[in-house]
């Protein structure tokens, strides 16, 4: 039995956007389903913007086809794309008050005034933001003033709403509320979600899917925990969660178990999802959650010297000099009454080869 895959909601087809030299968006190809939320993640300059912005029709694409909810929409303008967009700068109107910014694109539509009156109460009930509804933006928070202007994007009902870099104006408290309120309104109301930020743990915690950007194309995509324990390039592996990364050659032993040959010794692994052949270079990821501070019997160590251990509330993160000079990172639980060990301590990190991966070479440059 197949699973029938679910409806597109929108649909890039070799999708590319070029500004003179610069080539913004590689040819891209992605879809993304009704009542997805996927976020697009990178670092700055990746493209991120380029394709929202492609999407919502405020650029035209060099090459390529885009189809929202069935519709060829390449080049229709972006008010007849059925979208709606939340922004950094809230863009909400100064001299209107909180009410009228709402009911703003439902009399743009026409809507009967009685139908205005309620279809705005019930967005602004839902951000639970009912009792600011006379006040004027500026007489709110800026959490406030993003919530306003996410209730104005939902009071019209559309199918698929665009956010870029949304929380990027809030301090980091108000930044994670507003991420799970974000989310509980994507949960309540079914609304296709494209969101845009640079930030990591953002993508983590908000994404159904995250499609990972870098220099203007496709890394990697899929869900958070496909990426955060698959990745599969080092890019990938750095950008999401902290890796530690050695370098190496691959070498395959007689009943075919691959192993890495590094400057800190010989690292078996489990056999990795490209193919490499022995003698290819290779780096050797293990997550510094998945080390461990001379624990016993482990056969797999590096030894090093303690040279700094910092508390992150619940986690103590170590920082051991390796006799190459490699500094690794090992993350462990902080428990009442840990006994750590202390800086300068000869010491050494341990992991099981389970929990390593094999990734190709970082591309040079
Ligand atoms: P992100 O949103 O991930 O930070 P952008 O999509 O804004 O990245 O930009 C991707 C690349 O395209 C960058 O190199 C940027 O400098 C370039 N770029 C974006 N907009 C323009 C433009 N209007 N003119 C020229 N180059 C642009
Ligand atoms: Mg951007």
């Amino acid at each position: 039995m197949t699973a029938t895959p679910a409806p597109a909601m929108i649909e890039l087809q070799g999708v590319a956007k070029r500004y003179g030299d610069v080539l913004a968006l590689q040819r891209t190809d992605l879809s993304i389903a009704k009542g997805e939320f996927v976020t697009l993640l990178g670092p700055s300059g990746s493209g991120k913007t380029t394709l929202l912005n492609l999407i919502a029709g405020m650029i035209k694409p060099s090459a390529g086809r885009i189809v929202i909810d069935g519709r060829d929409a390449t080049t229709l303008p972006t008010n007849q794309r059925g979208l709606g967009m939340v922004f950094q700068n809230y863009a909400l109107m100064p001299h209107m008050s909180v009410f009228e910014n709402i009911a703003f694109p439902l009399q743009v539509r026409r809507l009967p005034k009685a139908e205005i009156k309620l279809k705005v109460q019930q967005a602004l009930d839902l951000i639970q933001l009912g009792h600011v509804a006379d006040r004027r933006p500026r007489e709110l928070s800026g959490g406030q003033q993003q919530r306003i202007s996410l209730a104005r994007c939902i009071v019209y009902n559309p199918a698929l709403i665009l956010m870029d870099e949304p929380l990027g104006a809030l301090d980091k408290k108000l930044r994670e509320q507003m991420q799970l309120e974000i989310k509980r309104l994507h949960a309540e109301l079914g609304i296709t979600m494209l969101y845009v930020t640079h930030d990591q743990d953002e993508a983590l915690t908000m994404s159904d899917r995250i499609v990972l950007m870098n220099g203007g194309r496709i890394e990697q995509q899929g869900t958070p925990d496909a990426l955060y324990f698959k990745p599969e390039t080092v890019f990938s592996a750095d950008f999401i969660g902290s890796s530690n990364l050695l370098p190496g050659t691959i070498e395959i032993d007689a009943a075919g178990g691959y192993g890495l040959n590094t400057a800190l010794g010989h690292f078996p692994a489990p056999a990795p999802a490209t193919p490499m052949k022995a003698g290819d270079p290779a780096v050797l990821l293990v997550r510094p959650e998945n080390m461990a501070l001379d624990a016993a019997g482990g056969a797999t160590r590096i030894a090093g010297r303690l040279e700094d251990s910092i508390l992150l509330g619940g986690v103590v993160r170590h920082f051991l000099r390796c006799a190459d000079g490699t500094i690794l990172i090992v993350q462990e639980l902080n428990q009442p009454g840990r006994t750590g060990a202390r800086r300068g301590d000869e010491i050494h990190a341990t992991w099981l080869p389970a929990h390593a991966r094999l990734l190709p070479p970082a591309p040079a440059g």
